[in-house]
């Protein structure tokens, strides 16, 4: 299959070539060095149940959506790697497979809108019940912990405002308790923070965002090393059917394997403009952190190898100014979502997180959230410059 005794893309090699080579070889039939889109439903048998490769129909598998599941697998050194039709659908798919009416999920006061509306309101009617804590506060996460409680969730650096808690510590104080840790790794992607390696037991992605990288495709991915548990997942997946579509998982293999430079480079455009915003008189905070001033500082210095490209900002001027910021920006785009090579701003308020106003979960209205893109420095800062000019 290839011409080296270990295939490329194996455990042992650094996370950017797993990111390129994990589960992506070459077509053995034409030695096209990218693997061909099985853009099919189903699979001829040489008599029945004589199937070639194990595939019989692309609900229960495909093979760009295995060489998907396996670079996935890669990236966060796990065993397993579940790809889907979206960061909910496998959020879904987990919680399903783990939790049965009467259970109690515990999650991050500021975890993402969407999460907290899948468990609150979806899992909600079907008798799941959730309490949202501090998870930078361990001993109100011990104090919420009930009987029932049977997963702790964990987001870091959260949504929207970059708060970064302490893996190692949650999942330490979780397994005590008996609970499935999980951690949703979307903000940092696996290429600055390695969750399973700090005791986590599942790593949830949003792959639309970092991984995918281009804001071509939605996609979801769960990463975890229990065979039993990934048994059940696999069996949701396949039985209830959120799947990635064969062009979908392509289009996310292709970008994984740029997502070791594009995060280098996301992360050193975000210090620089957190810097100058840090700066800034109609700034009243900036919530980043790779600064100092940030609280997660020092956590997230330890735990990830570079701060990401996400950040948010409060201004001075309350929600006029933050409305009028957001919509002066000329080469940062007034869009919902992240984690794409373009610069994105959006107003969270109003935008991602209107599903949680008038809950715990809500995003006050002088903020702005930016996804920092990979152009040159020099051109968003000057956009910046401009919006923050127009106050
Ligand atoms: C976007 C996002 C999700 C949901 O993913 P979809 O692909 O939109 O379903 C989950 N968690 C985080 C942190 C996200 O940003």
């Amino acid at each position: 299959m290839t011409n080296s005794e270990t295939p490329a893309g194996a455990p042992a090699d650094g996370f950017a070539t797993r990111a390129i080579h994990a589960g992506q070889h070459f077509d053995p039939t034409t030695g096209a060095v990218i693997p061909p889109i099985y853009q099919s439903s189903t699979f001829v048998q040489d008599g029945i149940g004589g199937l070639r490769g194990g595939y019989e129909y692309s609900r229960s598998g495909n093979p760009t959506r295995t060489a998907l599941e396996t670079q996935l697998a890669a990236l966060e050194g796990g065993a397993h790697g579940l790809s889907f039709a979206s960061g909910l659908a496998a959020e879904d798919a987990l919680l399903r497979a783990v939790l049965s009416p009467g259970d109690h999920v515990v999650l991050g006061n500021d975890a993402y809108g969407g999460t907290y509306r899948l468990i609150n309101r979806v899992h909600g009617d079907w008798g799941i019940r959730n309490t949202p804590v501090d998870l930078g506060d361990l001993a109100a996460v011990e104090a919420a912990l009930l009987p029932a409680t049977r997963v702790l969730w964990i987001e870091t650096p959260s949504n929207p405002l970059m708060a970064v808690s302490d893996i190692a510590a949650l999942a330490e104080l979780g397994h005590r308790r008996g609970l499935l840790v999980v951690v949703d790794n979307t903000f940092a992607s696996p290429a600055l923070q390695q969750p399973l390696a700090l005791g986590a037991d599942v790593v949830v992605h949003s792959t639309t965002k970092y991984l995918g990288g281009h804001s071509d495709v939605i996609g979801g991915a769960l990463i975890l090393n229990d065979d039993e548990l990934h048994e059940k997942v696999r069996f949701l997946q396949f039985a209830a059917g959120a799947v990635s579509a064969p062009m979908d998982a392509f289009l996310t293999a292709r970008g994984i394997k740029t997502l070791d430079v594009r995060m280098q480079r996301h992360s050193a455009n975000a210090q620089a403009i957190a810097e100058r915003l840090h700066a800034h008189p109609a700034v009243e905070r900036v919530y980043y952190p790779g600064l100092p001033t940030h609280p997660g500082h020092e956590l997230a210095a330890r735990q990830m190898s570079a701060f990401g490209g996400m950040i948010a900002l409060a201004l001075r001027g309350g929600e006029a100014a933050a409305r009028r910021f957001a919509e002066s920006m000329r080469l940062f785009q007034l869009a919902e979502s992240l984690g794409g090579v373009e610069s994105l701003v959006n107003y969270p308020s109003a935008m991602t997180h209107a599903s949680v106003r008038g809950t715990e979960l809500e995003v006050a209205p002088n903020i702005v959230r930016l996804s920092v893109g990979i152009e040159d420095v020099a051109d968003l800062l000057a956009d910046l410059e401009q919006a923050l000019a127009a106050l």
